[in-house]
């Protein structure tokens, strides 16, 4: 008897490397993560062929074949050939990773690029399935999103579509990390409102869902709050008006805060845009795992095993 086939999936991260074995029937064998070596890199590299190795022996353990395995990143990434061209956050540069991690595991390896990962995973099996216009807005450390239109996932002409993070919501504005001023990411990620919160005077240590939680009780936290509402909102009516989307997903780690963040968000978003009625906006029902399923369903898809993932059942992992 043939032991069971799976599929590795990774979503590798600037802090975090996460995995999953994924069975050819969707459902999750194992998963792990590990912390990414701050100078990336080499490290970097070497971890993610650990967590590799890590997850095929834990499949092998369930009695399970690993086939193939999906790997996903940010930055610029040419997927046709698997190679990073450029991942700054993670220090990689020009690098073949189909070929590097092929190469350790013996696996056919798919490489994809992470915010369009998971909006694969979202399309496929998640919150937007069977739409052929939507955007996925992902709220983290920095912001970023996927475009959708007419059923394909935009790349631009560069690689680098969906920087939606360093558009200018306040001319002159807040100094980002990129250069500019003003940009989405100052007043909306997750890094961005937690360092605005402290530089205001709110306790030391806070983070952005500390702020979240304190919405309803605290001035300050709901001063914070509602700039980043507000930004994220100003910088979506203009996505929308562009592309006119079915549907808005916000994911990402802030996406947790659920209806503290989407219903101020469309409320503003329906003020921005007057004459026409704002697309739903719902959070992600697949969470932090989007990344991991949707490298999973890469690699499906490389196999020629697509049409499996149609019948995939999934929950939010995050
Ligand atoms: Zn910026």
């Amino acid at each position: 008897m043939s032991s069971r086939e799976v599929v590795l999936g990774i979503d590798v991260g600037g802090t975090t490397v996460k995995g999953g074995v994924v069975g050819t029937d969707g459902s999750t064998v194992a998963s792990g993560s590990l912390a990414s070596p701050s100078a990336g890199g080499a490290a970097l590299l070497a971890s993610v062929r650990d967590l590799v190795a890590d997850l095929e022996a834990e499949a092998r353990a369930h009695g399970c074949t690993p086939v193939g395995a999906g790997v996903i990143v940010p930055g610029i990434v040419d997927e046709s050939t698997g190679r990073v061209v450029y991942a700054a956050n993670l220090s990689w540069e020009d690098l073949d990773l189909a070929t590097e991690l092929g190469s350790s595991t013996g696996l056919p390896v798919a490489v994809g690029h992470d915010v369009r990962g998971a909006s694969l995973a979202e399309r496929r099996v998640g919150g937007a399935r069977g739409l052929a216009d939507f955007v996925l807005v992902t709220l983290g450390t920095g912001i970023s999103c996927a475009i959708t239109t007419d059923g394909t996932t935009r790349v631009g002409a560069s690689g680098a579509a969906g920087e939606i993070g360093h558009t200018t919501v306040y001319p002159g504005g807040e100094t980002c990390s990129c250069g500019k001023r003003g940009c989405l990411e100052v007043y909306a990620s997750a890094g961005g409102i937690a360092r605005r919160y402290r530089a205001a005077g709110g306790e030391p240590g806070s983070s952005a869902a500390t702020v979240s939680g304190r919405v309803g009780s605290e001035e300050l936290a709901a001063r914070i709050w509602q700039d980043a509402t507000d930004a994220l909102a100003l910088a979506l009516a203009t996505l929308v008006l562009l592309v006119d989307p079915a549907l808005v997903l916000l994911g990402g780690g802030l996406s947790r805060a659920g209806d503290a963040l989407v219903v101020p968000t469309l409320a503003r978003l329906g003020e921005e845009l007057s004459w026409r009625a704002p697309p739903p906006m719902r959070v992600s029902p697949l969470g932090a795992g989007a990344g991991r399923i949707g490298a999973a369903i890469l690699a499906m898809d490389a196999l020629g095993k697509g049409d499996l993932v149609d019948r995939w059942q999934t929950g939010r992992t995050g």
